[in-house]
Parts: structure tokens; sequence; C-alpha cells
């Protein structure tokens, strides 16, 4: 068998609708087709990929060196023992030859939108949904029925007040979410502490997360993990720049309550030193590394390898992205839970079409690979790919 065709396609996925770093409005998402030679149903196997959500499409760079390199390597050292399926770990080899160590940022993410295509049809081949297929060959060999699940949201937009804020968290609630996450970091201290209490109204503090993005300076973070304190939320998300692992160190002393981060370091190498100069506590932490942003499940699987070693439990990994990758992974390597976007970032955002969620689990898709013929949105933009 071997890999036939690479088509990509960007496309326009901009919303009027912004966090405390950055708006969305200029937003692009990259899509890639693996196309192979392998036939099933009279059809052949594609696997698809896509850049992840909140970073910009990376295709350019897909096109210009991980393609071409794809191709130049002879098609049989890209498959498994037996010769039947792509190995995912050798096309990612190939993929980044002739690269420089470090330095990850936008190449980290083109890598993951192949990455992602590679193992969709590696699991399709098999005939098995993807955390099926990473649990058998790469996990315990066991799943769950449902993972946990909470859902990102309360962003700052235009003319959105306390009603239109109040709104969106009942309908999360409504769809079967327990636990929601908002924005905070976007407005003054004193009217961020309006918006939660408002959101309290409706959640349990247990049950609230914040997310800063990364934007406050270290007084700031300070300043907020005080204001946060006496509710006791479930976290305390990016308080302060994702690389400046020392501020997070000075709030993890300060503020008792969980803290979360991890979603913008882009390589096992990057997490690692997280844990090393991040002062985060294993006993209560969450780290949120987003496996379409940073070099996909190969690296993935490097990086839950180092977690355990740094002493900690791969449970404490909640993957950030809201889209079907982190719930196969979260399924297949027994991660703690995922985030889930089903209304923002669209077409990736969400799970499969009708997929339950219920009192805070997200139930599994039954369909090869990552499901991605059961996201209509989603699959009406890559099925003109292949
Ligand atoms: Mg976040």
């Amino acid at each position: 068998m071997r890999i036939v065709d690479i088509k990509e396609r960007t496309i326009s996925t901009g919303e009027k609708r912004s966090n405390a770093a950055m708006d969305f409005s200029d937003m692009t998402t990259g899509f890639v087709a693996v196309m192979t030679d392998v036939i099933r149903d009279g059809k052949p196997i594609v696997g698809y990929g896509f850049s992840g959500t909140g970073r910009y499409s990376q295709n350019a760079i897909c096109r210009d060196r991980m393609i071409p390199r794809i191709f130049a390597a002879d098609s049989d050292s890209l498959l498994n023992q037996a010769g039947d399926n792509l190995d995912p770990f050798k096309v990612w080899a190939a993929m980044m030859q002739k690269e420089k160590p470090a330095g990850h940022g936008d190449r980290a993410v083109a890598t993951s939108t192949l990455d992602m295509a590679v193992w969709d049809a590696a699991a399709k081949i098999a005939g098995e949904p993807l955390y099926a297929f990473l649990a058998k060959n790469y996990g315990a060999g066991e799943w769950p029925d449902r993972v946990p699940v909470y859902v990102g949201g309360g962003y700052y937009a235009p003319g959105r007040g306390l009603p239109e804020l109040q709104d969106e968290i009942r309908g999360h609630l409504d769809d079967g979410f327990t636990i929601v996450k908002m924005k905070i970091g976007g407005a003054p201290i004193e009217e961020d502490v309006r918006r939660l209490e408002a959101v309290l109204e409706l959640v349990p503090s247990e049950r609230l997360a914040v997310d800063a993005n990364g934007r406050l300076s270290l007084k700031e973070a300070l300043a907020y993990g005080k204001a946060l304190a006496p509710y006791q939320l479930r976290w305390y998300e990016e308080p302060g720049y994702p690389l400046d692992f020392d501020l997070h160190a000075e709030v993890a002393k300060q503020y008792d309550s969980p803290l979360a981060t991890g979603e913008n370091l882009l390589s096992m190498w990057d997490a690692k030193n997280l844990l090393r100069y991040g002062g985060l506590r294993p006993d209560k932490d969450l780290l949120q590394f987003d496996c379409a942003l940073s070099y996909g499940i190969c690296e993935y699987l490097r990086t839950i390898e180092m977690v355990e070693q740094e002493g900690w439990s791969r449970r404490s990994i909640f993957p950030h992205g809201g889209h079907l990758l982190s719930l196969h992974i979260t399924a297949g390597l027994g991660l703690g839970g995922t985030e889930a976007y089903p209304r923002t970032h669209q077409p990736v955002g969400g799970f499969t079409d009708g997929l339950e969620i219920a009192d805070g689990f997200v139930g599994l898709p039954e369909l090869p690979g990552l499901g991605f013929e059961g996201k209509a949105n989603f699959y009406s933009v890559v099925s003109e790919l292949a």
C-alpha cells in the first residue's frame, strides 16, 4: 500500500469574539486529505487532518516542506512491519527530516495537521475508531464508554453583557455540560468579578473554571489570584505568558486552588520545562497540551511518557482544543478529560453530530478513524479535497 496523493486547503474561520489576548476575526484553518490506495467498500481510504483551534492554518509549511518529504521517501519505508498499514512514526520522521531542533511554533501545527490525517487513515485501514486503535497499540488495551468533558466559552464580544453571558452558560448546561470555562483578563478586574458572579448564579464554583489566556503580568496574575481565591474555582487557566515558567511558579506559591496551563506549549520539550520550572502541583493542577498544535499524536505519546517520568499522572492531562482529536486521545490513552467547543471554532470545534453529552461526560463515536465523516459541517469542507 502507499500514499497516492495529499491535497490541502485553507478556509477562513473568523468569528467576532475575543479572549484576553486576541480576537478571532481573521482566523483561518488548514485541512489536509491523505489519500491511500487501500480500498474499503469500493472507495479508497482517505485520512483527514486540520490545523487545530486558535492558531492559523500552516498549510504553506505543509506544502513547502512536509508533503514533498513524504513523497520523497520510499513508500515502503513508511509502512508498519507487516506492510499492511502506514506507520505514523515513520511518516512523522520523514516529515521532520532536515529540521533544526527546538524553535517550536508554526511548524508544530503543520506537522500536527498531517500527522492527524495519517493516524485517521491508519485507524481506518485497521477498521477501528482512533481511540480503539490507540488503546490497543499504544495504551492500556481498553477504553471507557464515555469521558469527562467541559465546555470552553464565556468569550468577550461587542455588545455582550451579563444577560447574554448567562444565556450562553444556560445553553451549555442544557446541552449536558456540568463544568464550564469562561474568559477573564480582557476587562478590568472589577468587571470580570461581576461577570464571574453572574455565572456563579448558574454554576457552583467547583464547576467553574476561568481562563486569562496568558495575558496577565505577574502583578496582575497575583491580583486576580487574590480576587479568585475565595471562590475556590475548578481551575485558573494560563494566568501569565505561557513560556514564563517563573511567573507560574510564583502564582502557584500564592494561589492555593488548582491552576491549569500548557495549551501553548508546542512540543514535549516545552512541556518538560513547564514541569521542571513552572512550580505546578501534581496533586491538583491540570496540563492542557493540545495535540493538534504540538506535532500531533507521535509527539503527544512522547509527552505523556515524559509527564509520567516527571511524577505526574496522565489523568492530570486535559487536552485543549475542543475537537475530535482531543476526544480520541483522551479515551484511547487514558487522559483525564477533554474540552469541547460545540459552537465556536467551527467547523472543527465539537464532536460528531448527535454524540451524547450528559452529566458532564461525552460518549465516543463508532466510525473508523476520527469519525470526521459523522460531522457534517467538517466533512463538507474536506470531502471536496478527496
Ligand atoms: Mg485556554
